[in-house]
């Protein structure tokens, strides 16, 4: 039996695909520690893993201010990283000295688990739920010149915080060195090779094992008498977007589709007037369950619900918010899988739907990917990925 860490950010996209691997990792008989946030202490205790909340250590940021940052604002990114590894720095490193991991697992922007492993000489993973990404796929992200002046400007914060975390025994080299990792880290990839661009660039310590999908089962598809059905979410963070549901409702409502919009725990849904018949309006849904029954999905783009799109062979309308979703809907539209909404109107809607079921190359494209993301591996390839390394032999 070995011993194995995670850590991650407060994130559904980033903790649900690592979810099943923990699952397999016990089942294989592994002592799983999870540093998380008391959001997901139930799912992780449920899957036999000892959680450990992080929620006190986190200077106050939403979701969303986070994933702005790790977009674009570096010198807010990095305070943010080393005020947290420091707030974590004795209580974590206290518990893991004592634990004696055999590796840890960190997300791609969890990047105080990173610096923990490093600190400590532990054996360290990076989780990514997102594309895989080095300098090559950084100029698929097109980041704005405000956003490179800003990282500019951003230095004189950068360098002060860097010389803190050093007082406090990390390596930090540069800010680089921390929020991106070269062709020699171990990576498990939560996407298959064909999807991910460039994937060529990428060295042999990159496992792409495709959607982490886990035991779930699949549902048997339900008679809906010819009618089509469009799932509709906007994912689990930038989600409040009354003018999007409405248009959405304008634009399908009492056609032939039926319709199951999931507008997250935000979202008052008495807001958005009149429900039709023809509609579900949910604050959150079974993705994963909705997925096996749906004939399209518009999406904002999220890998995860990109991949879970894909792994199901669901054609996507597509509907990016920022730029790193915007190179998933890229990835997608490329590989014709779905095709980009030219705006939010409820024509644009409507004409989107009835392209992407009118062409069955979108559907045949999908199912494509499906066959491809099914043959990656999945969770149990991760967690081959995670044993091979705490044997110290190459992956
Ligand atoms: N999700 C879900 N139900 C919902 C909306 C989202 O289960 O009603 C899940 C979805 O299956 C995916 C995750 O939440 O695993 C969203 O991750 P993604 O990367 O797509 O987007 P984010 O929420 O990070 O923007």
């Amino acid at each position: 039996m070995s011993r194995i860490v995670f850590f991650s950010i407060p994130a559904h996209g980033h903790t649900n695909p690592t979810l099943p691997v923990v699952a397999e990792l016990v089942n294989r008989g592994h002592d799983v520690w999870y540093y998380s946030f008391l959001e997901f202490k139930e799912k992780i205790e449920g899957l036999g893993a000892k959680f450990i909340p992080c929620d006190e250590y986190l200077p106050p940021i939403s979701q969303e201010e986070l994933e702005r940052k790790a977009g674009k604002d570096f010198a807010a990114l990095i305070e943010m990283i080393v005020d947290t590894t420091i707030a974590l720095d004795e209580k974590v490193c206290a518990e893991l000295r004592d634990f004696q991991p055999d590796c840890i697992v960190s997300d791609s922007l969890c990047f105080w688990g990173k610096l923990f492993a490093k600190k400590l000489v532990i054996p360290y993973i990076c989780s990514t739920t997102t594309f895989a990404f080095n300098r090559h796929t950084a100029k698929l992200m097109k980041r704005s010149l405000k956003e490179i002046v800003s990282m500019i400007t951003g230095m004189p914060r950068i360098n002060k915080k860097l010389q803190l975390l050093r007082s406090h025994g990390y390596e930090a080299e540069n800010f680089i060195s921390i929020i991106q990792n070269d062709n020699e880290t171990d990576t498990i990839v939560y996407t298959s090779k064909k999807f991910q661009p460039m994937a060529e660039t990428f060295s042999g310590k990159y496992a792409f094992v495709g959607p982490s999908i886990g035991q779930y089962s699949e549902k048997a598809s339900e008679d809906r008498k010819g009618r089509k059905f469009i799932f509709i979410s906007l994912g689990t963070v930038l989600n409040q977007n009354k003018d999007f549901y409405q248009n959405c409702i304008q634009a399908f409502a009492d056609s032939d589709f039926d319709v199951l919009m999931s507008v997250g725990e935000k979202t008052q849904i008495d807001s958005l007037g009149r429900i039709p018949a023809n509609f579900k309006v949910q604050n959150r849904a079974d993705q994963l369950a909705i997925l096996q029954k749906a004939d399209v999905f518009i999406t904002h783009c999220g890998m995860n619900s990109v991949n879970e799109s894909l792994y199901y062979g669901v054609p996507m309308v597509l509907f990016p918010l920022h730029s790193e979703q915007r190179a998933v809907a890229d990835r997608v539209a490329e590989l014709g899988a779905g095709i980009k909404l030219k705006g939010n109107k409820p024509k644009q809607l409507e004409k989107a739907v009835a392209h992407v079921l009118a062409n069955r190359t979108y559907l045949e494209n999908a199912r494509v990917l499906s066959e491809d993301f099914r043959n990656a591996g999945g969770a149990a390839r991760a967690a081959n990925v995670i044993e091979v390394k705490m044997n110290g032999s190459e992956f």
